[in-house]
This record gives C-alpha cells, sequence and structure tokens, in this order.
C-alpha cells in the first residue's frame, strides 16, 4: 500500500461503534473489574487509546516497531537521551535543532553524558570523534536552518560496525519523505509540532525505535519520567496525519518554485535549498530521501534587505516554527539561533541577512506577490 493510502486507511477505526476516528478517551484512571487480571489499561500515564492509536500508525509509517507520544518535541528528545547513562558518549550534528544543543550541552552534559559536537556533512568528523565509550550518533538531515545533508547511510553503515544507535530527527523531512529506520537508523525523532500536526495548532513529539530492547527502554522512560501527549493532542495529530501527503506535496511544490524564484531576485544573494541543482548534498538527499521537502532559506544582499522583507511580508507569518498549512518566515538570529554565541554563528554561516522560510499550501502566484512587493518596499 503506498504512504497516502496508508494514512488514510491504516488508522484504527473504533472497535465499538465503527466511528472514523478513534474518541478522546478523556480519562486519567480505568476501573479494573477483576484486580488478578489487570486490564490494559490502569492509568493514562502509563496509557491511553487515544495515544496508543496515534503510536501504532506513527510506528507503522516510519517503519519501526514501537512508537511513543511526548508532550513536546524536546519532551521526546529528552526522553530518548534520558536512556543513557553517565559517562556514555555521544556524538551529535554541530547544527542539531538549538533546544537539543541546549539540553545536551547543559543538562545531558551535567549529568555526565559525554557530548561531542561535530560537522556530519563529513562522515569522517563523525568517525574521527568516536571514542571507546561511544554509545550513539545522533543526526538531523536536512539541518537548520542551512538545510546541510548528512549521509544517513554512509553514517549508519560505520554505526552498525561500532555497534552504535543511530538516532536522527526527522522532523524537516515527516515519514513521508524520509524514513531513517528502513535506511537503519534506530531510534527517529519528530516534533510533531511541525509537519505532522501540520497546522500550527498542536506541540507534540513522537519517538518511534526499532526492536524490543529499545522499546522496553524509551517506554521505562515515557511511563516513569512522564513527558507524556494528552489524549486531545493524540487526536490533534492523528487528524493532522490523515492529510500530511497532500500538504506536503502542496507545500514542497511550493518550495520547489520559490527556490527557484529567489533565485531570480536582484535583491537575493544565495538561497538553500536541497532542491535546487546546485546544493551540495542534493544526490546524497535524494538517495535517502523522497524529495526536498518544504523548507528553505536564503540570504539577501544586504542586512537592510533582510530587516524589511521580514516588515514588509503578508503572507508569510514572522515567527518560529515550520511544517503548517501557512507559510513561516523566521529569522535565525534572532529566533531559533540567538543563544548561539556571535562568533560561533558565524562560523556556522547563520547571518543577519538569512531568512528560513516554511512554506504553506497558499497559491504559489499570491505568495511571490508579495514576496517581490516586500524585497520592494512597497
Ligand atoms: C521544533 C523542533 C524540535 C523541538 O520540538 P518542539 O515540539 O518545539 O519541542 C526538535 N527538532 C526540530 C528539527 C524542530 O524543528
Amino acid at each position: 500500500m503506498k504512504f497516502g493510502t496508508k494514512l488514510v486507511h491504516e488508522q484504527a477505526i473504533d472497535q465499538q461503534t465503527g466511528a472514523l476516528s478513534i474518541p478522546i478517551y478523556q480519562v486519567s484512571t480505568y476501573h479494573q473489574a477483576d484486580i488478578d487480571n489487570p486490564p490494559e489499561f490502569d492509568y493514562s500515564r502509563s496509557g491511553n487509546p487515544t495515544r496508543k492509536a496515534l503510536e501504532e500508525i506513527a510506528a507503522k509509517l516510519e517503519g519501526g516497531d514501537k512508537a511513543f507520544a511526548f508532550a513536546s518535541g524536546m519532551a521526546a528528545t529528552s526522553s530518548v537521551l534520558s536512556i543513557f547513562s553517565a559517562g556514555d558518549h555521544i556524538v551529535i550534528c554541530e547544527d542539531v535543532y538549538g533546544g537539543t544543543f541546549r539540553i545536551s550541552n547543559g543538562l545531558f552534559r551535567r549529568l555526565g553524558v559525554e557530548i561531542t559536537f561535530v560537522d556530519a556533512g563529513k562522515t569522517e568528523e563523525i568517525k574521527k570523534a568516536v571514542k571507546a565509550n561511544t554509545k550513539a550518533i545522533f543526526l538531523e538531515t536536512p539541518s537548520n536552518p542551512l538545510l546541510k545533508i548528512t549521509d544517513l547511510k554512509a553514517a549508519i553503515g560505520f554505526a552498525k560496525e561500532k555497534d552504535l544507535l543511530v538516532i536522527v530527527d526527522n522532523t524537516f523531512m515527516s515519514p513521508y519523505l524520509q524514513r531513517p529506520l528502513e535506511l537503519g537508523a534506530d531510534i527517529v525523532i519528530h516534533s510533531a509540532t511541525k509537519f505532522i500536526g501540520g497546522h500550527s495548532d498542536v506541540v507534540g513529539g513522537l519517538v518511534v525505535v526499532k526492536g524490543k530492547d529499545l522499546a522496553h527502554k524509551v517506554y521505562y522512560v515515557q511511563n516513569g519520567f512522564g513527558a507524556i501527549l494528552g489524549p486531545q493532542d493524540c487526536w490533534l495529530l492523528m487528524r493532522g496525519l490523515k492529510t500530511l501527503k497532500i500538504r506536503m506535496d502542496v507545500q514542497q511544490k511550493n518550495a520547489e518554485k520559490l527556490a527557484q524564484w529567489l533565485l531570480e531576485q536582484p535583491e537575493v544573494e544565495q538561497v538553500f535549498y536541497p532542491g535546487l541543482p546546485d546544493h551540495p548534498g542534493r544526490s546524497v538527499h535524494l538517495s535517502q530521501a523522497d524529495g526536498p521537502g518544504a523548507v528553505l532559506s536564503f540570504k539577501t544582499r544586504t542586512v537592510e534587505q533582510a530587516r524589511n522583507w521580514m516588515k514588509n511580508v503578508k503572507l508569510a507569518a514572522v515567527a518560529v516554527s515550520l511544517g503548517g498549512v501557512e507559510t513561516i518566515a523566521s529569522y535565525p538570529v534572532k529566533m531559533s539561533h540567538a543563544s548561539m554565541p556571535l562568533k560561533e554563528r558565524e562560523r556556522l554561516g547563520i547571518t543577519d541577512n538569512l531568512i528560513r522560510v516554511s512554506l504553506g499550501i497558499e497559491e504559489f502566484d499570491d505568495l511571490t506577490e508579495d514576496f517581490g512587493r516586500a524585497f520592494r518596499n512597497e
């Protein structure tokens, strides 16, 4: 069955009534008719039928064995990192999501987990960073905000030789465009706040794992640490998932066309998008993903042009986040990367003429009319 059909037909329906959506089981506890035989659900931190339905469809879509829903993408990431112990070493790509950078550097380092950040665009750099106590490699591709590509197959091949876990934050691609578990990764993380929810109305996270051992470890943290997603938000994510493919198709088409259009604008100096023919990671990306996605970045020739554009633009929300049906423009130096030291930002190429755009489902001609006007300061 193809992905778009799975999205609609592999979600559970309510067995009792035939209802085409699993009800929102707004409940904390469950009557136990026979105390010697505990029922499947006994307390909603440990399990909830609405959450279970979301977790089952998430596991199917990523090609994993088990999935877990969390209160946010960061709750998902923190819970995954909590399966490691003091003295373990993890190699993380240096342009990982800002929140992941913050907790791995600030919180998990304090708890004794060793972390090394590397330029994962170069597989050699990953190899060089691995030590005797290395337990995992944490990757994110394409990266944020410059859409750099990591060669997943090369990194996973190397990790297998060394018996290391590979964790991939797959938020930018969604399971429709990239399924790292099928390439041999062990754990996939999503900020479901983005493309999976898709409507800028819910914060949530998902973890999908391969194998019983990892499923057991992540469940232990989900149930014990307790950063679970509530039933209402689980329902919203299942509803969002039904239209993931059609949203992504339109958003990606808009991104492909916008990348071309931006290249033709006199105010634009450079465009970063894996769909462009001269993007350095394009061939690697297209060998591991089914499309370039719906997020791109560009640099204007002057800082003033970038600031003016952000001030004038009407058909993009100027905001953090991405993946919604509405186009969202963000300004990394003041938003996602504001806490990164200037020197580090400059080394990575995150400059103050850089704008990131997550394309929505608007009609393309309306976007370019508005964006052109915003450049011309009209
Ligand atoms: C937003 C985001 C996160 C964090 O997710 P939240 O739902 O905001 O906690 C993690 N990784 C990536 C790539 C993201 O874009």
